[in-house]
Order: structure tokens, then sequence, then C-alpha cells
């Protein structure tokens, strides 16, 4: 069975209306060029999350993205709710309302989600939702089999394909090489390339992993895990 991933829905696809300058995901209409209202139908969201619930629960993780989700309206939204709910996910629901817990990854030692785009398309990660990326369509291919496939295998092993300079770099555990995304900046490629913010990286860490690690333990502390080992980079050991 794959390990537990979270997943990144896009039921309006890039359809906004905000048409901000920085966003990355307008452009994605050119994939679905016969679409130009594109809405995911609640039968696509319900067969995702019946067999995403079979092969990841308890550990579901749900983000909401587009272009701009919201324009799908309120009683979708209810309905979907309803849905996640009968799927037994409440306590996962409030957990991601609450502490706001979804798809962080570029800072984790693997990529790895799924992103459902409107029609029942899905891609491991929303910055590859590119043709060459594309896992399957959930009406076509089970789930499980898309995360057992060679395209899902192949882009994990992107990100563990470091640089040499971040195998000895001592912040590899707070960095893991950083995101894939990042690295193509400037090399045209991921795999055992630096990422273009690693300079940044190599100033901020210094800077701040006094403070992380004393949040670090507060939060620790609240949670009743006082005395539970920290993840601490060798630098901090300095
Ligand atoms: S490429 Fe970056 S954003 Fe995408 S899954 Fe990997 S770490 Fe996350
Ligand atoms: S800070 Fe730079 S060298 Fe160190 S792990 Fe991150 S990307 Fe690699």
């Amino acid at each position: 069975m794959p390990r537990p991933v979270s997943c990144l829905i896009k039921p309006a696809s890039s359809r906004c209306n905000l048409n901000c300058t920085y966003c990355f995901y307008l452009e994605k209409q050119a994939i679905y060029p016969w679409s130009t209202n594109p809405t995911m139908s609640l039968d696509t969201f319900r067969l995702f999350l019946d067999q995403y619930a079979r092969l990841c629960a308890p550990h579901l993780t749900f983000a909401w993205q587009g272009g701009e989700p919201t324009m799908m309206g309120l009683d979708w939204f209810q309905q979907v709710v309803e849905a996640q709910i009968r799927a037994g996910q409440h306590d996962n629901l409030l957990e991601q309302m609450v502490l706001g817990r979804a798809s962080v990854c570029m800072l984790a030692p693997s990529c790895g989600y799924v992103v459902l785009e409107h029609n029942g398309d899905c891609y491991p990660c929303d910055f590859f939702v590119e043709r060459e990326w594309k896992l399957g369509n959930i009406h076509e291919t089970p789930l499980e089999t898309m995360l057992e496939g060679e395209r899902f295998r192949a882009f994990a092993r992107m990100k563990p394909a470091h640089h040499p300079q971040c195998q000895s770099c001592e912040w590899f555990s707070l960095c893991y090489g950083e995101c894939p995304r990042y690295r193509f900046i400037g090399n045209g490629a991921a795999e055992h390339q630096l990422s273009y913010f690693c300079p940044s990286y190599k100033r901020f860490f210094p800077h701040a992993h006094k403070r992380l690690r004393r949040t670090a333990e507060t939060v620790a502390r609240d949670a009743g895990l006082a005395g539970a080992p920290l993840q601490v980079p060798v630098g901090a050991l300095h």
C-alpha cells in the first residue's frame, strides 16, 4: 500500500475572479482549453474521496486551491464537508482548520501529495501540473494504481537526489535540499542541483535557529510533549 499522502483539490481549476499578476496557475487553462468554466462535479470529488479514504485513513489532509476554489460556492462546499464527515474525517478537518496543517512539503524530506483537478485528472504537485506529470484520471485509474505507478515514483525520486553540498550541509535536517521546483531555476533540472534560495537559507538558519528552537520547545510543552526530542540541526549545536 502507498504511504499516506495529502491532497490538494482544485475544484475550479485555474478559474479565478482576481487575476493576480503573480499567479502561476492561471496559465494552466492551456492544459484544459476546451473547458472555459471548469467545475468539479460532486461525483468526481466523492469518487476521489472514497479511494483516498480507503488508502490513507486516518491520515487524510485536504487543502483547497485553484484558481479560486471559493468560486464553487457555499452549497458545493457544504456538500463536500458532509461527504468528508461521512468518510469519518471530522477530526482531520478540525485539525486542518484549527492548526492549518496542509501540504507543507518544501522543507520536508520528501515530496508527495496529490493534486485533483476539476475533471478528475491527478498530478503529483501543483507546481508540476503539466502533461508529462499527469498521473491519470480518477474516473479511469484507481488512485492506488497512480500512487504506485512509475510516474509518481519518478517524481518522488527527484527530491532526495541532493546536490553534494546538501549532503554535507549543517542545515540539512531543516531544509532537505528544498523544493525541486526551486532547484530548476537557473539549472534546468532538479536532481543534484542547489535551490535558488540556498544562499538565503544559509543566511536565515544561523540567524534564526535559536529562536526557532525556543519556539519549538514552547509548542512541544503546550502540546504536552515537554522533553520530547526536537530535531536539532548540526549548525544549532555550534
Ligand atoms: S516539488 Fe516542491 S511543492 Fe511540489 S511536492 Fe515537492 S517539495 Fe512540495
Ligand atoms: S541550505 Fe542549501 S546546501 Fe543546505 S541543505 Fe538547504 S539547499 Fe542544501
